[in-house]
């Protein structure tokens, strides 16, 4: 599975806003794009002139960065995400809001809701070694799109697992309305479809149906 494996940093600092791709750094003071970091703000695109470099206000350059901060958000990359894009299409319903329930009904993406991941990467990695079951039976497979009605857990043996239970306890997440929490938080019920306001991620969808339908 092809994943990006550069400095993550570097993609909020190109989308000039936090993405929460680390867990606990994003919310101290070492992350580059906080305005109160202990170190030099470099909350400017990455690269040789990032500082110097002025925004163009094209209106394709807007649509191009709202679905590139979508996309790093949830990592994916370009084809699946577009792919993603493509079936959400298809659907039924607002193009942009059915993207964004297949991109949050992900099994990493679940697994991160539930606060078992720190970010969604440690989301993912629980997934992809086998840590996750959705109703009794293990699922390695991070783009899984689970659907109302399924239970998902942690192994056992995982729910001692140092950091995962650091996360639990520390990362101050609240499971959206969609999910229910059971089994000492062990365990995640998929009670509906989230609905557009139970996403609590700031993107303007809207922009990157434009940018897709051109
Ligand atoms: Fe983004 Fe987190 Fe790095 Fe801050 S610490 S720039 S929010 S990945």
């Amino acid at each position: 599975m092809a994943r990006y494996t550069g400095p993550v940093c570097r993609l909020c600092r190109r989308e000039r806003t936090k993405l929460y791709l680390k867990g606990e750094r994003c919310f101290s003071l070492k992350c580059p794009v906080s305005e109160n970091s202990d170190r030099q703000t470099r909350a400017f695109p990455p690269g040789m002139h990032g500082r110097d470099r002025q925004r163009q206000g094209s209106e394709y350059l807007t649509q191009l960065r709202e679905k590139q901060k979508a996309r790093r958000t949830y990592g994916l990359l370009e084809k699946q995400f577009r792919n993603l894009y493509e079936e959400a299409s298809r659907r039924p319903g607002i193009t942009g809001t059915n993207l964004l329930q297949f991109l949050e009904l992900r099994l990493d993406n679940v697994a991160y809701r539930a606060g078992w991941g720190a970010s969604r990467a440690q989301a993912r990695q629980l997934v992809r070694h086998g840590h996750v079951s959705v109703n009794a039976k293990r699922v390695t497979i991070p783009s899984y799109r689970v659907r109302p009605g399924d239970i998902v857990t942690l192994k056992p043996a995982t729910r001692e697992n140092f950091n995962v239970k650091r996360n639990l306890d520390t990362l101050d997440r609240s499971v959206p309305g969609w999910l229910e929490t059971g089994d000492g938080g062990f365990a995640v019920t998929v009670r509906v479809v989230p609905q557009r306001e139970q996403i609590d991620e700031s993107i303007r969808e809207q922009l990157i149906v434009e940018l897709y339908s051109k």
